[in-house]
């Protein structure tokens, strides 16, 4: 098996260059991508397209778990 497989998104259209069957994804679903010219987009994650209760993500400050000194 080859590394670095590309998975395409059947019947999706590029915006920029028109080209149908040419959206790619990343492994990590993070972004798709056209293979045809450089269009480039991340890619929201499916938990935040199948709720959208927030619509900021949440950020903690990591040192606030820090044990105290
Ligand atoms: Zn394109």
């Amino acid at each position: 098996m080859t590394e670095g497989f590309i998975r395409f998104i059947a019947g999706a259209v590029c915006p920029s260059c028109k080209a149908q069957d040419k959206i790619a994804i990343t492994p990590d679903d993070k972004t798709i991508y056209c293979i045809s010219c450089d269009y480039k987009e991340h890619r929201p994650d499916e938990d935040s397209l199948g709720n959208l209760k927030s619509d900021k993500p949440k950020i903690f400050k990591i040192d606030d778990y820090r044990p105290k000194k």
